[in-house]
């Protein structure tokens, strides 16, 4: 088991990435506390963890909310004494052109973005300063480098999540603490379906047209990005830091 006693904080673990995650983290013998915004997700995630037999432990928390951020980290500790590994992964999607974009809306998907990375950062980190070890993955995309239509603020987000990861890295290196970023193509998730129906009348059509951008011809599955996570979760990735890990199919630039 490549986490053997391992304890792993993944944000908005109740669907999608995160929760493919989480049951993978939790076969490979790690404790998970699944975070989610949404109860029953989130709740269904650690019955299905439970159900094969692996350690969950679900926490609500928004992860936008210091204090309810602040709660969910004390109770893990609470828990479990530690916190080995965060897997910053909530995030929602943000469509339109800059000038089409209400403030609102844009305030909220950076807000979700990227202070839902810094939050968690915030309270796990001291925890990880002590136990001068710790693995932080934050949750980019490919988008970050690739200039997407109608995409600005959700492309603005991911875009500042790899320089936080790299800022991140330099503050607490010398904690033997890591920090690194994964940077996934078009995964088929809840998400990408929102997304779809959001901005396409066709969405059957979309997803063709997205394959074409990938090499593989194929949108990637939740797997192939848990896949990575175990890797940067476990030590096997003690030499990475402070790097974009992409998993894109190979898309194509431009
Ligand atoms: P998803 O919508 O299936 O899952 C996201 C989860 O985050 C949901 O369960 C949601 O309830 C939770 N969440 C949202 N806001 C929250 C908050 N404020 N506090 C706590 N939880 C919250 O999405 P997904 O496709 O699995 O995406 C996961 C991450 O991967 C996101 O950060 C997304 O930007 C990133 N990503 C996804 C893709 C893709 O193609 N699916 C590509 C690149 C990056």
């Amino acid at each position: 088991m490549r986490l053997r006693d391992k304890v792993i904080l993944i944000t908005g673990a109740g669907s999608g990435i995160g929760k493919c995650t989480a049951l993978l983290f939790a076969k490979e013998g790690a404790s998970i506390i699944v975070n989610d915004l949404n109860v029953e997700s989130g709740t269904n995630t650690v019955a299905e963890i439970s159900e094969a037999n692996g350690e969950a432990y679900f926490i609500q928390a928004d992860v936008t909310d210091a204090s309810s951020v602040k709660a969910m980290v004390d109770k893990a500790i609470n828990r479990y004494g530690k916190i080995d590994v965060l897997f910053n992964n909530a995030g929602i999607s943000g469509v339109g052109k800059l000038h089409e974009v209400d403030l609102d809306a844009w305030n909220k998907t950076l807000n979700v973005n990227i202070n839902g990375v810094m939050l968690p950062s915030k309270y796990v980190i001291p925890h990880m300063m002590e136990q001068n070890k710790g693995s932080i993955i934050n949750m980019s995309s490919c988008i970050a480098e690739m200039g997407l239509a109608d995409r600005a603020s959700y492309s603005t987000t991911k875009g500042a999540i790899l320089a936080l990861t790299k800022s991140m890295q330099v503050d607490y290196a010398a904690y033997n603490i890591r920090v690194n970023a994964i940077l996934p193509g078009t995964i088929l998730t809840p998400f990408v379906e929102h997304y779809l129906k959001q901005s396409y009348e066709n969405p059957e059509e979309a997803i063709e047209k997205i394959k074409t951008r990938q090499l593989s011809g194929d949108l990637g599955r939740p797997e192939d990005v848990a896949y990575a996570a175990l890797f940067l979760a476990s030590d096997e990735s003690r030499f990475m830091m402070g790097s974009p890990l992409y998993i894109d199919g190979g898309v194509v630039f431009g």
